[in-house]
This record gives C-alpha cells, sequence and structure tokens, in this order.
C-alpha cells in the first residue's frame, strides 16, 4: 500500500490526512503532543449565537473523520529522529515518548480523574474534543512523577490502561512522502519586556483569554475572579516589531481580537473595550470592521497609537500608557484586564526538522514552503503566518502534490 507521512496534526495536517485518505493514501499522522487538533484546540468559537466565521471549528469537526478512517493511523507523543532513503521511498524512525495511558485500553470513563488528588486533577483528556479521546497523565503536577507513591488512578481503572513502567519506544515507516505541518509558536509575552506580563496578574495573552472562554464561557479578571468591566486590548505584541527582531505581520490578530471584542460585547453589553493599535491590517480585507463596529457599539474605543507601556496603578490594576498617534500626546488608562494579542512565532523545531529532513529554513525562522523534486511539502503556519482557512486549504494543496509526486514516481 502506497504510504504518506504527516508530521504534526494540526489544522494543516489534519486536511492533508483526510485529502491523502480519500484517494486511498494510507498516511501516518506523528503528532508530538498526546491528542491531535493543534492550536485551534485551545481557541473558543467566537459565535454564541449564529456563526461568525472564526473558523475554529473547521478542522475541528474533523477530528473524528480522522479517528474513524481506516486510512489514517494516528502515532501521538512521538516525533520523527531521522529520514533515509530517497524520494518515493523513504525509511522514517520514530520515537514515541512512554504512554502512561494506554490509548488501546483507555475507555474514557473518568474514574481517574475523580481521585486524582492533585487539584484540577493531572489525569484527564487533554482537551474536551481530544482524539484519540485518551487520558493523559500531566507529568509536571502528578504527585507520583514528583517521587510519591500515588496509584490512585491505576487502582481504580477499570481496564488497567495506566501503566506507570511504559517505556520509550521505536517505530520504523516506510513513506513515499511526506507532509511538514509542524505550525507555529505563540509569542512569549514576557520577551516585551514594557508590557509586564509576568509581573502584572490581569495583564494576559489573547491565547489565554481564548482558553478561558472556551473552558468556561466567561470573561473573569484573574486577580479577583470578577467578571471584567472594563478590557483593554494591544495589537501586535511579537509583530511588526524591529525591537523584538520580528518584522512581519501575523495576519491572524486583527481577526481574532475583534471577534473575541465582538463575543465579549454580545456575552457583557456594558463591558467598555478599548483597542491600541497602529494600524489595521484584517485578513479579509475588511478595513472597516473595526471602525464601523466600534461606532455602533456604546463602550468601545480606538486608540491609534504608538506600541504602550504597562504598569501597575495606585488601585493594583493594569494601567496602559500609550502615545497618540494624531496628536504624539504621552495619555494612560485604568483597566480591569488587559489582553495582549501576541502573534505568530516559527515552529520551536523548525531547525532541527528541517536537518532531519534536508529541506530549508526562511531568515525568519519558518520552513521553506516545498521540496516537490523530493517529495517533501511544507503546509500551515510552518511556513508563515495563516489563519485556520488558509491552512487547511494549504493542507489540501499539499496532499494534491503529495497525491501528484506518488503518481509521477510509480
Ligand atoms: C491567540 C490566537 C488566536 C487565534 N485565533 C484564530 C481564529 O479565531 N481564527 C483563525 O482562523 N485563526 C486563528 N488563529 C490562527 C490559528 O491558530 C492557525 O491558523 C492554525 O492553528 C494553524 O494550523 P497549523 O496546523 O498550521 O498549526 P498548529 O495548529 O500549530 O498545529 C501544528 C501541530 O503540529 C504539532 N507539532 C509541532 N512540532 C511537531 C513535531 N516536531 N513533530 C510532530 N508534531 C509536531 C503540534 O503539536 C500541533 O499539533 C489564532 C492564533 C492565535 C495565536
Amino acid at each position: 500500500m502506497v504510504q504518506a507521512l504527516v508530521i504534526g496534526g494540526g489544522t494543516a495536517g489534519i486536511a492533508s490526512a483526510i485529502s491523502l485518505a480519500q484517494r486511498g493514501i494510507f498516511v501516518t499522522i506523528v503528532e508530538k503532543e498526546p491528542s491531535i487538533g493543534g492550536r485551534a484546540s485551545e481557541l473558543c468559537c467566537k459565535g454564541e449565537i449564529q456563526c461568525v466565521k472564526c473558523d475554529v471549528c473547521l478542522s475541528l469537526d474533523r477530528l473524528y473523520e480522522v479517528a474513524q478512517s481506516k486510512y489514517i493511523r494516528v502515532l501521538t507523543n512521538s516525533e520523527v529522529i531521522r529520514v533515509s532513503g530517497k524520494p518515493g521511498s523513504y525509511r522514517v524512525t520514530v520515537i514515541r515518548k512512554p504512554q502512561l495511558v494506554r490509548e488501546d485500553a483507555c475507555i474514557a470513563c473518568g474514574k481517574c480523574t475523580s481521585v486524582c488528588p492533585v487539584e484540577g486533577s493531572a489525569i484527564k483528556p487533554r482537551f474536551s474534543r481530544s482524539v484519540p479521546m485518551t487520558y493523559w497523565i500531566d507529568e509536571e503536577k502528578c504527585v507520583r512523577m514528583k517521587g510519591e507513591s500515588c496509584e490512585r488512578c491505576s487502582e481504580i481503572c477499570p481496564t488497567s490502561a495506566i501503566d506507570f513502567n511504559a517505556r520509550t519506544t521505536r517505530k520504523y515507516l516506510n513513506v513515499a512522502a511526506i507532509i511538514v505541518a509542524n505550525g507555529f509558536e505563540p509569542f512569549e509575552a514576557s520577551k516585551d519586556r514594557r508590557l509586564r506580563y509576568d509581573q502584572i496578574k490581569d495583564v494576559i495573552t489573547s491565547l489565554e483569554i481564548e482558553e478561558m472562554l472556551s473552558r468556561s464561557g466567561k470573561l473573569t479578571v484573574p486577580s479577583t475572579g470578577l467578571i471584567c468591566k472594563k478590557i483593554g486590548i494591544i495589537q501586535c505584541v511579537g509583530s511588526r516589531d524591529e525591537s523584538m527582531g520580528i518584522s512581519y505581520c501575523s495576519k491572524v490578530c486583527c481577526k481574532y481580537s475583534l471577534k473575541i471584542a465582538q463575543l465579549i460585547k454580545l456575552k457583557y453589553p456594558e463591558t467598555e473595550i478599548s483597542f491600541f493599535f497602529m494600524d489595521w491590517r484584517p485578513y479579509d480585507s475588511i478595513d472597516n470592521e473595526l471602525l464601523d463596529w466600534a461606532k455602533k457599539n456604546q463602550g468601545v474605543k480606538i486608540v491609534r497609537s504608538r506600541p504602550a507601556e504597562i504598569i501597575e496603578s495606585e488601585n493594583g490594576k493594569p494601567l496602559v500608557r500609550y502615545v497618540t498617534l494624531a496628536e504624539n500626546k504621552i495619555e494612560e488608562e485604568e483597566f480591569d484586564l488587559v489582553m495582549l494579542s501576541i502573534g505568530i512565532m516559527p515552529p520551536s523545531d523548525a531547525t532541527k526538522l528541517s536537518t532531519i529532513l534536508g529541506i530549508d529554513v526562511s531568515p525568519s525562522g519558518f520552513i521553506s514552503s516545498k521540496d516537490a523534486d523530493r517529495g517533501i511539502f511544507a503546509a500551515g503556519c510552518c511556513t508563515g503566518p495563516k489563519d485556520i482557512e488558509e491552512s487547511f486549504m494549504e493542507g489540501v494543496a499539499a496532499a494534491n502534490r503529495v497525491a501528484a509526486f506518488i503518481g509521477g514516481s510509480k
């Protein structure tokens, strides 16, 4: 049977795998995390009443298709460590980290979660829609992993799925072509010292707000637990910022931050929202969308300003200090909560993977998009910032190229 390898089980990897499977090509997805879905699994649906085309469900709705396909095998907790052979006939060595909860035995009954002594439980599904729906042990939280003699989860497990003695294993694959879809890393907000992300509790990232809304459906202030009444949104954190050595635009931040703001306003009409940005660069070229929406909604302010500084106010709240673009004046304003709209960084293992595969990395650290002659293709954010829809389309396009390559190399 003709086989292909997909590295990374996020939006782009899922799209590639489904598309290849539809053509009768057997695919192995090698995913380094315990479940597939990628970053989209951490994001919230932004259409509370009706769809607002945030696209978060685009790939997540297809996860079961992946799980049920006879043509797709998923190796979670796994990474490619070696590729040898030649185009059309690669031998791939995959290393699989210890699988403490065996996915062939776990029935996701939840008994382990209920007896775990750790607050919030150290054993649970990674996300509510994890695929495979196998529980996993957070090794940083598990008391047994820290040397204590707890065995509560393994004692209660009805299928003996928990194996604390599990070891790393190796697998070998023979594949004709490879799709690289290892995604991106979110910008580390603490690197921008002016924003004091790691010093002020109520300054949080957009990814943390996405997770909060996805988990609880509420927007609360971390330090008080109260519903947020006034939020400041700072755009371009880790994008278009030469001082951080990042000259490119992350493309998705205008799209997601506006949709998050609209969701907040829908849930809490009284909330005041202020956007701080240099210029608006929406994905869909709807330039005036933010302006039009702000005009129609009381309590929405748009502040064209140069990158801000955040300090803690006398009341212990985040205070945004900024320079207005129009008047070049220094202003400041206090908020309950500040959201940093973080950008898209190259995947952390781009260099390692490019060495293993013999492919190029661009000066900004992203993977070069294709190596067609060798049957190695790249898709999604690993080649540069893009939204879910574009990542999905690139995944399908990469699958088309693989099919053409395999057809041509037969
Ligand atoms: C805060 C934030 C909010 C966003 N909101 C939206 C939104 O509302 N709408 C929208 O359209 N877009 C949004 N985006 C963009 C969206 O997250 C991306 O477009 C999408 O996740 C890209 O998919 P991907 O498959 O390329 O990468 P990822 O989602 O990053 O998936 C890559 C996968 O590869 C795995 N992987 C990485 N390295 C390896 C390796 N060496 N071996 C094996 N597996 C590996 C990862 O674990 C992951 O599962 C947002 C981005 C951010 C930062």
